[in-house]
């Protein structure tokens, strides 16, 4: 599984971090810093979750 990440259209709310800081890094502003996440093995359910808490709705879950 991976997470693909719009950055360009983060706002910097961290509600992704919230639910994964490891999953979800943030750079120094407070902004998502990465755009393509593969998710480690038992890690899936936070990944989605990760995704339906953003409320701009860029996180998307890529199944393999
Ligand atoms: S939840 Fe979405 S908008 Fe908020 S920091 Fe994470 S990626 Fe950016």
């Amino acid at each position: 599984m991976k997470i693909r990440i719009d950055k360009a259209s983060c706002v910097g709310n961290a509600r992704c971090a919230a639910v994964s800081a490891e999953l979800f890094p943030l750079n120094e502003d407070g902004y998502i810093a990465v755009e393509e996440i593969d998710v480690p093995e038992g890690m899936e359910a936070l990944a989605r979750r990760g995704a339906r808490a953003c409320p701009e709705r860029i996180i998307v879950v890529v199944e393999e």
